[in-house]
C-alpha cells in the first residue's frame, strides 16, 4: 500500500527589521531551525518589512549577520515582503470581491477611544463597522484615507454557505504549546481578534494577510513562533480557509524573559545579539544557554 508522499518539513523564521535581534529572537530562530533539521527538512528566512517607516536597512543587514553568527544557514533567495506587495494586493482583492472586507476610515485616536469605551475591548470595538455605501463613497471621493478590515460576520456567512460549516470547522494542530498549555487539535476562535485590519492605511497590507499569503506561497509546513502570536494563529486560520490555502502545523514556543521577569523587547539594547557578541560572548555559549548546546 502506498500512502501520500511524505512532505518535507519546511520551517521559517520571519523577523521584522525594526530593531536589532535579541535573545528571544535567537531562541525562536534556533527552535525553527532545529525543528527543520530534526526532520531532515528545510529552513527559510523571511524579512517582514511591509512597514517601511519602521524598517531600516541596517537592521536587515544585522539580521543576516546575527543569524549567521548563531550558526544558522538558510535558503536563498530570502523573501522580502516589500518586494511582493502585488501578491498581498491580489489576496485582498479576492476577499473584497467576495464582500468579505470593508473600508475603515477611523483614525488611531478614534480607535483608541472605541476600545476604551467598549465593555469587552477590541472584539466589540471592531465589529460591524461597515459604513452605509453612500457614506463610504462620499468619503472615498473626498480622498479620506482608509484601512481594509475583514468582516467577521461576512466571513462566517461565507463559511456557513460551504459544506464545511462555519467557524466550528476551523481547527489547527498545535505541536508546541499555547499560552494556556493548549496542545494538539485546537478549535480556532478567529472572533478573538475582531475585524482585523488586512490592509493598513499607510502600507496597503497588514501583518495577518502578508503572513498567510507568504506561508502558503513558500510552502511552509510548520510555523514555529512565540506564544505571543497564538491568538494571531486563530485569525490566520480563518484567512487560510477564506483564501483556500493550506494550514501548516503550528508550534508556539514559550517566551524568554530577562532577569527582571519581563519579555525581551527590541528596546532592551543590552540584550541584543550584537551587544552580546561585542561583549565577547560566543555563539556556542549563547546556544547552550538557550538550550541548543
Ligand atoms: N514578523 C513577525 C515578528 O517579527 C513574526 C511573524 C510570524 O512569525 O508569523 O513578530
Amino acid at each position: 500500500m502506498t500512502g501520500p508522499a511524505p512532505t518535507t518539513r519546511l520551517t521559517r523564521f520571519a523577523p521584522s527589521p525594526t530593531g536589532y535581534l535579541h535573545r528571544g529572537h535567537a531562541f525562536s530562530a534556533l527552535t525553527a531551525f532545529e525543528a527543520a533539521r530534526a526532520a531532515g527538512g528545510r529552513f527559510l528566512l523571511r524579512i517582514e518589512d511591509i512597514d517601511r517607516t519602521r524598517c531600516r536597512p541596517e537592521y536587515e543587514a544585522a539580521i543576516f549577520e546575527d543569524l549567521a553568527w548563531l550558526g544558522l544557514t538558510w535558503e536563498e533567495p530570502v523573501r522580502r515582503q516589500s518586494d511582493h506587495m502585488a501578491d498581498y494586493g491580489a489576496a485582498l482583492r479576492e476577499l473584497s470581491e467576495r464582500g468579505l472586507t470593508y473600508r475603515c476610515f477611523r483614525t488611531r485616536r478614534e480607535i483608541a477611544e472605541a476600545i476604551e469605551s467598549a465593555p469587552h475591548g477590541a472584539m466589540e470595538a471592531f465589529r460591524g463597522q461597515r459604513l452605509p455605501p453612500a457614506e463610504e463613497e462620499r468619503r472615498v471621493a473626498a480622498g479620506e484615507p482608509y484601512a481594509w478590515r475583514l468582516s467577521l460576520d461576512a466571513a462566517r456567512r461565507a463559511l456557513e454557505n460551504r459544506e464545511s460549516g462555519g467557524f466550528e470547522s476551523l481547527t489547527f494542530t498545535e505541536d508546541g504549546e499555547g499560552p494556556a498549555g493548549e496542545h494538539g487539535l485546537i478549535q480556532a476562535r478567529p472572533e478573538l481578534g475582531g475585524d482585523v485590519v488586512l490592509a493598513r492605511k499607510d502600507v496597503g497590507v497588514a501583518y495577518h494577510l502578508a503572513v498567510v499569503v507568504d506561508d502558503a506561497l513558500q510552502g511552509i509546513t510548520q510555523v514555529v513562533r512565540g506564544q505571543d502570536l497564538f491568538e494571531a494563529t486563530h485569525v490566520q486560520r480563518l484567512l487560510q480557509a477564506l483564501l483556500a490555502l493550506p494550514t501548516p502545523v503550528y508550534r508556539h514556543h514559550r517566551l524568554l524573559v530577562g532577569a527582571d521577569g519581563k519579555r525581551f523587547a527590541k528596546r532592551d539594547r543590552a540584550e541584543t545579539l550584537r551587544e552580546l557578541r561585542g561583549s565577547g560572548m560566543t555563539a556556542q555559549t549563547l546556544r547552550a544557554e538557550l538550550g541548543f548546546g
